[in-house]
C-alpha cells in the first residue's frame, strides 16, 4: 500500500451520540486503511498541547475545554493523497458550510461541534500522529 498518512479525531459530541461506528465505516468505504485507533479522554492541558498552533486565537479556550469534555477517538489513516482527500471528505470547518454528504455535514452540529478533526498538511499529520501514537501502535498492512 502506497500513499500518505493523515490523522483524525472523532470529537466528543460525535462519540457521545454514538456516531463512531458510522464515521469509521464511511472512512473505510472511502478506501482508507486504519493504521492505528484508540479512544482517549484528554485533559485540558493535553488538548491545549495538541491545538497549540491556535493558542492566540479567541476560540482556543472553548475549543480545548470542549475537546477535553469527553472521550475522543483518534486514528491514523492511510490512502493515496490521504491528507487532501480527507479534508475533502470531512468538509468545511463549519458544518453549515460543508458540502452535502461530507462527514461534518452529516454528523456536525456547529463550528465547535463539527464531528471530526483532519490534518491540514503532511507535516502536521506527522506531528499529530506522533502526538497520539508511538511507532509500536501503528500497523503496517
Ligand atoms: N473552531 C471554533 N471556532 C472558530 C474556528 C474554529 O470553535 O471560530 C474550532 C473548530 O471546531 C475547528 C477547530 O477549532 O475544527 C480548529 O480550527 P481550524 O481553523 O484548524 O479548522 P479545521 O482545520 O478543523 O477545519
Ligand atoms: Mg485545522
Amino acid at each position: 500500500m502506497t500513499g500518505n498518512k493523515t490523522f483524525t479525531m472523532i470529537k466528543p459530541t460525535a462519540v457521545a451520540q454514538g456516531s463512531v461506528g458510522k464515521i469509521l465505516d464511511r472512512i473505510l468505504e472511502e478506501g482508507y486503511l486504519i493504521l492505528a485507533l484508540k479512544m482517549v479522554h484528554l485533559c485540558q492541558r493535553e488538548a491545549e498541547a495538541f491545538y497549540e498552533v491556535h493558542k492566540e486565537r479567541p476560540f482556543f479556550g472553548s475549543l480545548t475545554e470542549y475537546m477535553s469534555s469527553g472521550p475522543i477517538v483518534a486514528a491514523i489513516l492511510q490512502k493515496d493523497n490521504a491528507v487532501d482527500d480527507y479534508r475533502t471528505l470531512i468538509g468545511a470547518t463549519n458544518p453549515g458550510d460543508a458540502a452535502e454528504g461530507t462527514i461534518r455535514k452529516l454528523y456536525g452540529t456547529d463550528l465547535g461541534r463539527n464531528a471530526v478533526h483532519g490534518s491540514d498538511s503532511r507535516e502536521n499529520a506527522e506531528i499529530e500522529c506522533s502526538f497520539f501514537f508511538s511507532g509500536m501502535e501503528e500497523m503496517s498492512w
